[in-house]
């Protein structure tokens, strides 16, 4: 099993925090995943259900004034990204949305824990310092001062972390629609072959991660290619820190700030531009009039 894996740490603040790769295969080897099982479907939970987005039990952990908040979340940029959901209901996959433990300083993390990234999990730390959503809000405020994470919203203070996490999805969701090219599908079959040449699960995670960052960096290209055009601009001076550790994580902090602010950044606006090309996205497109003042 590999582990395709995105972390979304928790800045302690100190500069000695090892954000960036954590080592998914130690988390995947811990998870509690086999024991975890469905929620009670209801409301909101029901229709994620529909688009073959499972809770699970595990998440009843969580404090409800932030998770009813991430999952309306979800529910809503799966409506506005419709071929997210596509995907997964036309390859029959799932995506389960859980808890668990992840060590102090990673907040979240997405994982793909096969190397057709068919199994995907959305993972929330449980053993979250914050309690509720007024420390959620204030520990979210801390990391953007401190210009690790992207800029939100106040009142999206709250659902900055379950957006970043479904950046990493949409990611995903790129990838397997570049399958269906030609120059894409050779990209696939190559990695496949290097991975059926590993012989210890760490080998594949490392193939895992080099493979996605390496789509991600040619999403990234592009995303400032529009920059260019749009703003004539080079710098990437609006991504967060945490973004600038990784192509996968810039996709990731970008796609946050897309979509927890009114007036996202330049580069967020012209990421916008890129999915509105790449994908079925609803909803107002881009005034292009306007974001070049
Ligand atoms: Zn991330």
């Amino acid at each position: 099993m590999g582990g395709r894996g995105s972390c979304y740490l928790n800045f302690n603040n100190s500069n000695n925090s090892t954000a960036g790769d954590v080592d998914i295969t130690s988390i995947l080897e811990n998870t509690n995943e086999d024991k975890d099982t469905l929620k009670k479907y209801n409301g909101k939970t029901e229709k994620l259900k529909n688009k073959n987005i499972h809770i699970k039990e595990s998440t009843d952990n969580l404090p409800e004034d932030v998770f009813i908040p991430n999952i309306k979340k979800i529910d809503h940029l799966t409506r506005k990204y419709v071929e997210t959901s596509n995907i997964l209901k036309a390859k029959n996959q799932e995506m389960a949305v859980r808890s668990d433990r992840l060590g102090t300083y990673t907040e979240a993390c997405f994982i793909s824990s096969s190397t057709d990234f068919s199994s995907l999990q959305i993972v929330l730390n449980k053993d979250l310092k914050h309690s509720n959503r007024k420390r959620v809000e204030e520990n979210t405020q801390s990391q953007i001062d401190s210009g690790y994470w992207m800029k939100s919203d106040k009142d999206q203070l709250v659902n900055q972390t379950i957006t970043h996490e479904f950046g990493h999805y949409v990611q995903r969701v790129l990838m397997e629609k570049d399958k269906q090219t030609k120059n894409g599908n050779k990209e696939y079959s190559d990695f496949i072959s290097n991975v059926k040449n590993c012989t210890t699960p760490k080998q594949v995670a490392k193939l895992v991660r080099t493979y996605s960052e390496y789509k991600a960096t040619k999403y990234f290209k592009q995303i400032q290619r529009i920059h260019r055009k749009e703003f004539g601009k080079e710098s990437i001076e609006d991504i967060s820190r945490y973004g600038r550790e990784s192509n996968r994580e810039a996709f990731a902090e970008l796609f946050a700030n897309l979509n927890t602010c009114k007036n996202p950044t330049s580069l967020a606006k012209s990421m916008s531009i890129f999915l509105d090309k790449n994908f079925i996205v609803k909803g107002p497109k881009v005034d292009r009039d306007r974001i070049k003042n």
